[in-house]
């Protein structure tokens, strides 16, 4: 803690996105991949250019599901850094509203919108997935996710 202290705010700052970039969303999405291919969860497409970007969507269904990083999306599992606190409230404030901007457009198109917070995804991943199913409609073998 006392070296990070003292490096320079842009390099602390520079040091704190990489970290949360590399354990960021890219990991998290190909989790969800996987635990929704154990589970048989199918319909789902990637890099769809529907509003807002969803991580995943299930066009049949009209669900659009993120996986929201703690650290940018701004859960309570994350502490804002000491380091230039301004800065980072206000990241994640903007991120925060934009979110919510998102959902709320796409349920105003017919969209369902499940938001997941990767340490849900981490702690809980049985109840993402049963969350997503009962939103697409698919029934779940309880015992195959076990
Ligand atoms: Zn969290």
């Amino acid at each position: 803690v006392k070296a990070i202290r003292s490096l320079t705010s842009d390099a602390l700052r520079t040091r704190i996105m990489r970290n949360n970039r590399a354990s960021g969303n890219q990991s998290t999405e190909l989790r969800l991949i996987e635990l929704m291919s154990e589970a048989r969860i199918s319909g789902w497409r990637r890099h769809s250019m529907l509003f807002g970007r969803p991580d995943f969507v299930f066009p049949k269904a009209r669900v659009a599901v993120f996986v929201d990083g703690c650290f940018w999306h701004g859960c309570s599992c994350k502490r804002t850094p000491t380091a230039n606190s301004a800065f980072w409230v206000q990241k994640v404030l903007t991120n925060r509203s934009r979110d919510r901007r998102v959902s709320r457009i796409l349920r105003d198109r017919g969209w369902q919108v499940i938001r997941i917070w990767e340490h849900q995804l981490k702690k809980n991943p049985r109840r993402v997935l049963l969350r997503i199913a009962r939103s697409v409609g698919t029934l779940l073998e309880i015992d195959r996710l076990a």
